[in-house]
């Protein structure tokens, strides 16, 4: 196994995301995470769900980990994120599940919430990839890593796959609970794209570059058209972004009457038209015409 203690160390003073709490989780300190110095999965298999570039014919090798360093009202997953739902693996186990996934002929392996784990997760990569893992690796973010967590990873990342969640500082906070998300988020994903460019797709599968994703939420409050813009400007037009429309009320959402509902087809139809107004075009249909 390749030398864990050196990525180990990066849990001391842990600034792995946009909260920079700086616990040293070595020594059994929690910051928002909530996540001490090991590795919590909830479940592994063969994923039909995501994006058809990711999925294939054999699925998208998924491994969910437990808990999150954002705190969304509207969670989908918040047994998960929040309540700590999932088991600890050590990482010879999870080298064992990532090379256990390639054999079940899945097309990548996709971390999903893995920034407070980046120190943790890498060295059982390393070994994996020692051991013979060959397909792309997903990392499927809520986009708000630090760049000292993405320059640990520059080189064995093959495709980025960040949310996008707001365009607006204020909803961030109040909805997500995480102070700079804009900021942060827009760095995060310039280094992403920096690393590995836009998407590549060889044969309708994925291999590598960057794939965003964007919840609309009602009312506009993710600030849709600061994203578009920021990414068709100071990205690519190339970017491939999925808009997405399935925003349904979850968790504590009731709780805000603001995001206790569905969005109409009118706001996703006015997210389509702003993306495309942007120059962007990769990633959505326009099918609401
Ligand atoms: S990963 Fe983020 S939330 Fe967790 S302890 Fe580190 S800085 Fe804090």
């Amino acid at each position: 196994m390749p030398d864990i203690e050196k990525y180990r160390e990066r849990l001391k003073y842990c600034r792995l995301c946009g909260h920079r709490c700086e616990v040293n989780r070595l020594q059994g300190e929690k910051g928002k995470c909530n996540t001490l110095a090991e590795i919590r999965i909830s479940s592994f298999a063969p994923h039909f769900g995501e994006e058809p570039e990711l999925v294939g014919r054999f699925g998208s090798g998924t491994i969910f980990f437990t808990n999150c360093n954002l705190a969304c009202v509207f969670c989908q997953n918040y047994d998960i994120s929040h309540q700590g739902k999932g088991v600890k693996i050590e990482p010879s186990g999870l080298v064992k599940v990532m090379l256990d996934l390639q054999k079940r002929g899945c097309h990548n392996i996709n971390w999903v919430s893995p920034t407070h784990l980046v120190p943790l997760l890498i060295p059982a990569l390393l070994e994996a990839r020692e051991q013979g893992l060959n397909i792309p690796l997903v990392y499927n973010s809520g986009g708000y890593d630090s760049l000292e967590a993405l320059e640990m990873l520059d080189g064995l990342v093959e495709i980025y796959m960040p949310d996008a969640k707001y365009g607006d500082p204020s909803s961030a906070k109040k909805y997500s609970n995480a102070p700079g998300y804009w900021e942060m988020n827009r760095a995060a994903l310039k280094e992403m794209h920096r690393q590995a460019g836009d998407l590549v797709i060889e044969n309708g599968v994925a291999v590598r570059g960057l794939l965003v994703r964007h919840l609309v939420l009602p009312e506009d409050l993710a600030a849709s058209y600061e994203i578009f813009k920021f990414i068709s400007q100071e990205l690519s037009t190339e970017t491939y972004i999925n808009i997405m429309d399935q925003y349904r009320p979850c968790n504590d959402a009731e709780a805000h009457h603001e995001l206790n509902r569905r969005i109409t087809t009118d706001e996703y139809r006015a997210a389509i038209i702003l993306a495309k107004n942007c120059g962007l075009h990769r990633g959505f249909q326009d099918f609401y015409w």
